[in-house]
């Protein structure tokens, strides 16, 4: 499986990712990125669906200060 994550400390709220993927990232009250794919709040734990894969890693791709992270196994994060 794969997840992914945003990084709101390196992010730019540069709307890129959103635009790519918008069934994946989406942006909140300051305009930075998070993850919102079935509920996940930017915690990186929900598992992104294989027909999406190619949206995110173009969205990951087009990050300009790579704040878009994938990875094989669930982040856990605060948010
Ligand atoms: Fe932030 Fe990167 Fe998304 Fe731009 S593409 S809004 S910098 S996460």
């Amino acid at each position: 499986s794969k997840y992914t994550w945003v990084d709101k400390d390196t992010c730019i709220a540069c709307g890129a990712c959103g635009a790519t993927a918008p069934d994946i990232y989406d942006y909140d009250d300051e305009g930075l990125a998070e993850v919102i794919f079935d509920g996940d709040a930017n915690h990186g734990v929900k598992a992104i669906p294989e027909d999406m894969h190619e949206d995110m890693i173009d969205a990951c791709d087009g990050c300009p200060t790579d704040s878009i992270i994938i990875a094989d196994e669930p982040f856990n994060k605060e948010g």
